[in-house]
């Protein structure tokens, strides 16, 4: 079996091809080691190996590891996004604890995470999740909606909106998981557009199967679990 090392550095290395395939600048595209059910150690493999941008699902897990490395490894200059769905309930420790939040699709979510910054953090960098068409789960905003929640956001204190987020319905075929792509970077433009005092600098989207198809639409920031630390056991 490889080292996560070695894996990061192959995902790596296709991150960069498909990124000269269609023409777009080295290092615009960022990777997001998804850590979801992975103990410390396979973060701190990842994290020696120089890797910094972790993706965590599931709040009390998530909480946990941001709080093992700030112990013990406060040398690490890690950045923990959630990218798992919120419930209201669970919202004050994502505030408290993560750097990021990719998973934003109503009003009283995102008002929650402002409320719950604790003022001595920067403000929680965020993201609009949305359902683009076709999209078999039943997460995200609807695009119509997307305007208002931003508009929203934008006037929250504690929170900086970056952009959006999707996990379109997994589907083999290229075109296809390129139009739904499309589709969230056209949304993206729209919204710059509508909102020129933000700076929407951020698409999460792609993951290991549609990687490229995402890295041609515009995708800046790729999710990657699996193909980095192996097959995740949920029986224990
Ligand atoms: C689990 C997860 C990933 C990574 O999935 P892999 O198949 O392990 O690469 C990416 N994005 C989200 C939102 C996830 O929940």
């Amino acid at each position: 079996m490889n080292s996560i090392q070695q894996n990061i550095e192959q995902i790596t290395s296709q991150i960069l091809s498909a990124q000269q395939k269609c023409g777009r600048a080295q290092e615009s595209v960022q990777l997001l080691a998804v850590s979801k059910t992975k103990p410390n150690q396979a973060v701190l493999e990842a994290a020696q190996a120089g890797h910094t941008a972790f993706g965590e699902n599931y709040v009390q897990e998530g909480v946990d590891k941001i709080a093992y490395f700030s112990e013990h490894h406060p040398e690490l200059p890690l950045v923990w996004h959630f990218i798992g769905p919120i419930q209201s309930n669970k919202t004050r420790p994502v505030a408290e604890s993560f750097d990021w939040v990719h998973t934003i699709d109503r009003s009283k979510i995102a008002q929650r995470l402002s409320d719950q910054r604790p003022a001595e953090m920067p403000p929680l960098q965020v993201l609009i999740q949305v359902n683009t068409s076709g999209e078999s789960s039943k997460s995200g905003i609807e695009e119509e909606q997307v305007f208002e929640l931003a508009e929203l956001i934008s006037s929250l204190p504690n929170l900086t909106l970056r952009g959006l987020m999707s996990i379109p319905a997994n589907v083999p075929d290229h075109a296809s998981q390129l139009y739904a792509f499309n589709q969230l970077a056209d949304l993206k433009q729209s919204l710059s557009e509508r909102f020129p005092q933000l700076n929407l600098d951020t698409l999460s989207m792609g993951m290991s199967g549609d990687m490229e198809a995402a890295i041609e639409a515009g995708s800046t920031m790729v999710r990657i679990g699996t193909a980095i630390f192996g097959a995740r056991d949920y029986s224990k």
